[in-house]
């Protein structure tokens, strides 16, 4: 027998997302924007010059394209 009952349940999702570079608006889901994007990552490591510093960036793909040509140099 299986018992089963109601529950409300609390969820976070992501409703935009604004490019860290530009500041433009690249995701949402109230007028179903999807432009992609890439998300970067990362916690330091301990005894590095930022110990323990944490990093989070989303970045559109023309700032990211501006990135990429910057490293190749
Ligand atoms: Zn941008």
């Amino acid at each position: 027998m299986v018992k089963k009952e109601m529950r409300l349940v609390e969820r976070e999702f992501v409703t935009d997302v604004y490019c860290d570079v530009c500041k433009k608006r690249i995701h949402t889901e109230l007028d179903k924007l999807h432009e992609d994007y890439i998300h970067i990552e990362k916690k330091w490591g301990y005894g590095s010059k930022n110990d323990g510093k944490e990093c989070s960036y989303d970045i559109c793909e023309d700032c990211w394209a501006k990135i990429e040509a910057f490293m190749k140099k």
